[in-house]
């Protein structure tokens, strides 16, 4: 029952109604049996430094931020992590006493899902990183930080693979597609797989793909994209893209409200939502 003393969270965005953040985060909440809510409002492009005024003037208990306001977020808190400076961007706003710090959560909940689901400790791992976008960028810097061996980045443009292998530290460098054969993970963070276009190629080249691999694709609608059908016809282990969602949601959470996170009762109700809008798998 929402009552005067509920804290009310949010996600701000443009288009946002099709976000699952809500669906996760109420589940979040409930499970834990904090009296909090969670909302999406959509918020024009422009109005990021707003959004973030409206935080301090309603006395929000979060904020996540996505498209089109990563940028405009991080100019407008007080504080930014190490990653979120090193990014230029920011996904979630927490409070440290009454300042405002701004963090970038994705490339962490990335690294999160993998050791969650398969098990698996990026440390020492060859990777390649195919595209270097928004979340590309994160991961790259979350696999070199979490101490892989090397981070091959491979990008369609060639200037955000450049920035990409950056981020990653020592371990990256620019790649090419005959890394993916040699590699122990491979990481989808291209737009392919999501079915925006007709006939979209694979972003690697199956014939590269076998037994020992793990191949993690970033897009989780469809729950099984083409990549990881084709990785898993392969004998490679297929590892999808909602997990990732899951944990920077789970990494939100605690930054909130200072308590872990229920990940089990989140990926239930991501999986829920996702169904409700028919992503197989
Ligand atoms: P973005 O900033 O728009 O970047 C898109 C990336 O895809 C760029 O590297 C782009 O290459 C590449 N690309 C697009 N079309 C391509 C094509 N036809 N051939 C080759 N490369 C192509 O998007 P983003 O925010 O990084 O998101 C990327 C994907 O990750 C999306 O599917 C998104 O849904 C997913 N994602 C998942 C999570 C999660 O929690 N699981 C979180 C964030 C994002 P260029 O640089 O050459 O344009």
């Amino acid at each position: 029952m929402i009552s005067g003393a509920t804290r009310l969270a949010a996600v701000i965005g443009h288009p946002i109604r099709h976000s699952l953040s809500p669906a996760i985060l109420n589940a979040a909440f409930a499970e834990a049996g904090l009296d909090w809510v969670f909302v999406a409002c959509d918020v024009a492009d422009g109005d990021g430094a707003a959004a973030v005024a409206a935080m301090r003037t309603l006395g929000l208990g979060g904020l996540s931020v996505t498209m089109p306001h990563k940028a405009a977020v991080r100019a407008a808190v007080d504080e930014v992590t190490a990653g979120a400076e090193a990014l230029g961007a920011v996904n979630c706003v927490s409070w440290r006493g009454d300042r405002l710090v701004g963090d970038s959560t994705d490339g962490a909940g990335f690294v999160a899902a993998l050791a969650e689901d398969p098990g698996l400790d990026v440390a020492g791992l060859r990777c390649v990183l195919v595209g270097a976008g928004g979340a590309g960028l994160s991961v790259a810097r979350a696999l070199g930080e979490a101490g892989a061996a090397d981070v091959a980045v491979v990008n369609r443009s060639p200037a955000p693979a450049i920035r990409a292998a950056a981020l990653a530290g020592p371990a990256g460098r620019v790649g090419s597609a005959a890394d993916v054969a040699g590699a122990d993970l491979i990481v989808n963070a291209t737009s392919l797989g999501m079915g925006l276009a007709p006939d979209e190629p694979l972003p690697v080249d199956p014939a590269a793909l076998h037994a020992g691999q793990v191949v993690a694709d970033l897009v989780y609608h469809p729950l099984v994209t083409p990549l990881l059908a084709a990785a898993a016809a392969r004998g490679a282990r297929p590892v999808g893209g909602l997990g990732m969602l899951v944990h920077q949601a789970a990494l939100a959470f605690a930054r909130w409200t200072g308590q872990e996170a229920p990940v089990a009762a989140m990926t239930a109700a991501a999986r829920e939502a996702l169904a409700a809008r028919g992503a197989a798998g």
